[in-house]
């Protein structure tokens, strides 16, 4: 065979590797690109990128930079049991179909582009963290959509950074409505005391910094009491690392 065969071969494998590993199209419309695992070039500047100067506990993205360590007025006034939460993007218009898509639709394949970009997003989180659990889904809702969608976020975000991913920490001890359509008092009644540590787990937490993975921070509701119950578990500290949060104009979450 000749070397530019050989050449041709390869890239071809290279391609065929890549395109196993993530969706062949941009990540969001589909629309053949060059280089998987990425958006395309109309989707790319739609999207609304998190980064600092951000809430240095919620992640919540300011206009100015206030300094190190500022807060925002919700987490001042009310501090969320999480230390840190950190997102890559902003849940709006241009990124609801993408991550809707992923949640309901079976397109699992996005899960290690989105898995990537937390892990650049969350970089520090991840640096710091003894063991990464994912928020779960009850067993009933896993049967009808048969993934966890955070789950699958959270095994790839272990694989990339070469951290233990602990799949069964936490179990929802009864089903909860969708938190969708609910307002951030409902949302709080609907998953107080709902997780709990799974009892062969209880004696793995002493001092430990885990890292919750979901998929969307919304009110912050899920992963507050997820926190709570890893804390009493016996976790040190419990960060927050999501694909995607809802920003609103005032920051009325946690
Ligand atoms: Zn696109
Ligand atoms: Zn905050």
């Amino acid at each position: 065979m000749s070397l530019s065969a050989t050449t041709r071969l390869l890239t071809q494998l290279q391609k065929t590797a890549l395109d196993a590993i993530f969706p062949p199209g941009c990540v969001s419309c589909a629309e053949p690109i060059d280089t998987p695992g990425n958006l395309c070039g109309r989707c790319w500047p739609e999207m609304t990128y998190i980064s600092a100067p951000y809430c240095d506990i919620c992640g919540f993205p300011f206009e100015y930079d206030a300094g190190d360590g500022f807060v925002c007025a919700t987490c001042l006034r009310q501090p969320p049991v999480f230390a840190r939460a950190r997102a890559v993007l902003k849940y709006d218009d241009a990124s609801r179909d993408m991550i809707l898509g992923y949640k309901h639709s079976d397109q699992t394949n996005r899960a290690p582009t989105f898995a990537n970009w937390m892990s650049r997003a969350g970089a520090e989180l991840i640096n710091d963290c003894d063991v990464i659990c994912p928020v779960p889904l009850h067993h009933k809702r896993l049967i009808k959509r048969r993934f966890n969608q955070s789950a699958l976020l959270a095994g790839e975000i272990g694989k990339l950074n070469d951290k233990p991913v602990i799949h069964d920490l936490l179990t929802r001890k009864r089903p909860t409505k969708s938190q969708g359509g609910l307002s951030a008092k409902a949302r709080l009644r609907n998953v107080r005391g709902v997780f709990e540590i799974t009892p062969a787990r209880k004696n793995s937490l002493d001092g430990t910094v885990v890292l919750l993975i979901d998929d969307v921070l919304t009110t912050g509701a899920t992963v507050n009491a997820c926190s709570r119950s890893l804390i009493e578990g016996g976790a040190a500290k419990v960060d927050v690392l999501t694909f995607s949060r809802v920003v609103r104009a005032s920051n009325t979450a946690i």
